[in-house]
């Protein structure tokens, strides 16, 4: 493991995040490969201490059309019995504690969860060396990873390029694109994992709302007219909540590594290289899943992933 700055330093460090699947209503394939990473994830996070903040997230439809999208997708044959249900108005309210017009879809295997729990666990016991990668080259049937004055940081059997964002810089895939997000969070009341376009999550002691998707904005710094619009975008939802925030809280930027057909990149390319990117902001949901997928090709064993699946999210399907 190899780190330029600190675990968590980019989209995984914010208080809390949402584990939800992309829902596709049309797509069976994609619907079938979120299905089974939520699956993996929940599992994972559950025997995390200290990941999960909150079990379920509402889903609140954005537009007419989504009554009818609700209800196609708790159908899907891929879901676990009652893990998506179309709940009406009267029990949006009673979940989120003001008036909602109109119900949602509650997916009651979605997490809210806290990255920095998951990081401080997953990685004990994990060397992580401090430096930042500029370049990787053969050596043999091996690699080595360069830093910015072409000394080598470590020489490796396998590299699995998972630098977000970074990727990009490093190995130039010209498949990825920023997408610049600002979160803002505040201490006190909180509220369950929803999600509507916006979303808001508790953290561990308040709550997480956002966010904003800026394409091609790479600046990290945060900006009073992003905490502005994601009030606005809570407010619209959630009025009373919206009403109750304290002054107290933070707000952070990072960048989201995004793909033309929103789904990640995962596997092997070409060269001999791994990569596991371009999550786009579904990363705590498929992560874990498409992680599985790389270290079975690495090892030689057999991926979670059909072949049809791991071709639609194969570095060199572009
Ligand atoms: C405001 C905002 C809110 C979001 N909310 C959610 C959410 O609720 N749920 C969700 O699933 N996703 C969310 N996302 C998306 C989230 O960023 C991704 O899902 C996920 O965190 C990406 O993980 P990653 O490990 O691929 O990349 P990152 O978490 O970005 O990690 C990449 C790491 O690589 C390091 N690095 C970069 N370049 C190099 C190099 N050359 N050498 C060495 N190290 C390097 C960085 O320092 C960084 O620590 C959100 C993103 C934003 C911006």
């Amino acid at each position: 493991m190899i780190e330029a700055d600190r675990p968590g330093a980019g989209g995984s460090g914010f208080p809390a995040g949402l584990a939800t699947p992309r829902l596709d209503a049309g797509d069976a394939a994609i619907a079938g490969l979120y299905a089974q990473a939520l699956e993996t994830a929940r599992h994972l996070y559950d025997a995390t201490p200290g990941a999960v903040l909150g079990r379920g997230v509402l889903q609140l439809p954005q537009a007419e059309r989504d009554r009818a999208r609700f209800a196609k997708i708790a159908d899907q044959p891929v879901w676990r019995e009652g893990a998506m249900t179309v709940i009406d108005a009267a029990a949006a309210e009673h979940r989120l504690g003001e008036a909602q017009a109109d119900g949602g879809l509650m997916m009651a295997d979605a997490r809210v969860v806290r990255p920095a729990a998951i990081l401080e666990a997953w990685l004990e016991g994990t060397p992580v060396l401090s430096a930042t990668v500029a370049s990787i080259r053969r050596a043999g049937d091996r690699w080595d990873l360069l830093d910015a004055q072409g000394r080598i940081i470590v020489t490796a059997d396998a590299v699995v390029a998972t630098a977000g964002w970074g990727v990009e810089a490093l190995l130039e895939t010209g498949v990825l694109s920023p997408v610049r997000g600002q979160a803002d969070w505040r201490d006190g009341p909180s509220v369950e994992g929803t999600a509507w376009g916006g979303y808001v999550a508790p953290t561990v002691g308040g709550l997480l709302y956002g966010a904003t998707h800026t394409r091609g904005d790479v600046d990290l710094t945060p900006r009073d007219a992003d905490s502005r619009q994601n009030l606005e975008t809570l407010k619209a939802r959630l009025p009373q909540l919206a009403a109750r925030l304290s002054q107290e809280g933070g707000r952070r930027v990072a960048v989201r590594a995004t793909t033309r057909d929103r789904l990640p990149v995962a596997g092997l390319r070409s060269d001999g290289l791994h990569i596991l990117s371009g999550l786009g902001s579904r990363g705590f949901c498929i992560a874990p899943l498409l992680g599985e997928h790389v270290a079975a090709l690495i090892a030689g064993q057999p991926s979670p992933l059909p072949a049809s699946l791991a071709e639609r999210v194969s570095p060199d399907r572009f």
